[in-house]
C-alpha cells in the first residue's frame, strides 16, 4: 500500500494531501519517532497511511521543516557513468560493470540544506536515490524491488578536482565533502508509482534547466544494481544508492557552482529539492 515518508524536524512523519502526520502520535506509540525505524518497518507504513484521519494532521508540509528523510544511513553508494549521454560528456566509455563509489554518510544534507562550497570546482548531479528497506543479500533482480522501502531525490555534489586528485582516481572523498549529499524531500514507496523505473528527472541552476532525462535511460537499472551490490555485501535498511546522473552537469564547460547559486532538483512523483550554495 502506498505511503510517503518524511522527516519533520527530526521526527518520522507520513505525508498525505500536503499535510504531515507524526508517526509516533498517529500510531499511539506503536512506532517511535525515529525515521530510521520507520524505514526498517516500511512494509507496515502503507496500512498506517491508509488509516490516517484529517484531525490527526500535524501541519502543512513545507520545505523549511524537512530534515533528510534518511538521516543516518549506514552505507551510501554512488553509481558513476550510469547514463550514456553523461558518460559521453565526461569523455568516458560506457562501463562494462557498474562504477561504484562511496559517499560517506556524513555528507547527507537536508532537502533545503545549504551547500557549503569548499572548492572552486564543485559540480551538481541530480540523481534518483534508492532507499533499501530490508536486509538484502544475494537477491536476484526480480526480487530487488521488494527490498526497497522507497525512492527519493538526491544531489551527488562533486568536487571534480578532488575526485580525480589521486592516481588511480578514488572518487569517494570528492563526493563526500560536508553538506555534499542533500536528499529528499520525502521517501515515496515503490507502489506509489505507475512505473518506478521510468520517471522524469531534472535539474535547474538559478532557474536555467541543465538536466532533463528519464530514469529509464539508466545503463544499469535499479533491480540490477541492488542485485549486483547484494552479491558483494549485505545491504541494510536505510542504505542509500545514488543511481547516477544524466547529461548536463557543469563539468564539460567548467560551469562550476558559485556562492549564491540555487540548485533545484525534481523527480516525477517524488518532489522538489532546492539547495542554495554558500
Ligand atoms: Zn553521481
Amino acid at each position: 500500500m502506498p505511503f510517503t515518508l518524511a522527516n519533520v524536524q527530526g521526527r518520522a512523519a507520513l505525508v498525505f494531501a500536503d499535510q504531515w502526520y507524526d508517526l509516533e502520535r498517529v500510531t499511539s506509540g506503536h512506532f517511535s519517532c525515529d525515521p530510521m525505524e520507520a524505514i526498517t518497518r516500511f512494509t507496515e507504513l502503507g496500512e498506517v497511511a491508509r488509516r490516517l484521519t484529517s484531525d490527526q494532521a500535524g501541519g502543512p508540509i513545507s520545505a523549511e521543516v524537512l530534515d533528510p528523510p534518511v538521516p543516518d544511513p549506514a552505507k551510501v553508494f554512488g553509481i558513476g557513468l550510469n547514463y550514456r549521454d553523461h558518460a559521453a560528456e565526461s569523455g568516458s566509455e560506457v562501463p562494462d560493470v557498474p562504477v561504484v563509489f562511496t559517499k560517506y554518510p556524513s555528507c547527507i544534507n537536508a532537502p533545503t540544506g545549504e551547500i557549503e562550497l569548499r572548492s572552486q570546482t564543485s559540480d551538481y548531479e541530480a540523481e534518483l536515490v534508492v532507499v533499501i528497506g530490508s536486509l538484502t543479500r544475494d537477491v536476484t533482480p526480480e526480487q530487488a524491488w521488494s527490498r526497497i522501502a522507497g525512492l527519493t531525490c538526491g544531489q551527488d555534489i562533486s568536487d571534480r578536482v578532488l575526485q580525480k586528485a589521486a592516481t588511480p582516481p578514488q572518487f569517494s572523498l570528492g563526493k563526500s565533502r560536508d553538506t555534499y549529499g542533500p536528499i529528499g524531500p520525502v521517501v515515496v514507496s515503490v507502489d506509489s508509482f505507475d512505473d518506478p523505473a521510468d520517471l522524469t528527472i531534472g535539474c535547474w541552476i538559478n532557474g536555467e534547466k541543465r538536466q532533463d532525462a528519464r530514469t529509464s535511460q539508466m545503463i544499469y537499472d535499479i533491480p540490477f544494481l541492488v542485485s549486483y551490490l547484494s552479491e558483494i555485501l549485505t545491504l541494510e535498511s536505510g542504505d542509500l544508492i545514488f543511481t547516477g546522473t544524466p547529461a548536463g552537469v557543469g563539468l564539460p564547460d567548467a560551469r562550476w557552482l558559485q556562492a549564491g547559486d540555487e540548485i533545484r532538483t525534481e523527480i516525477q512523483g517524488i518532489g522538489v529539492m532546492v539547495n542554495r550554495c554558500r
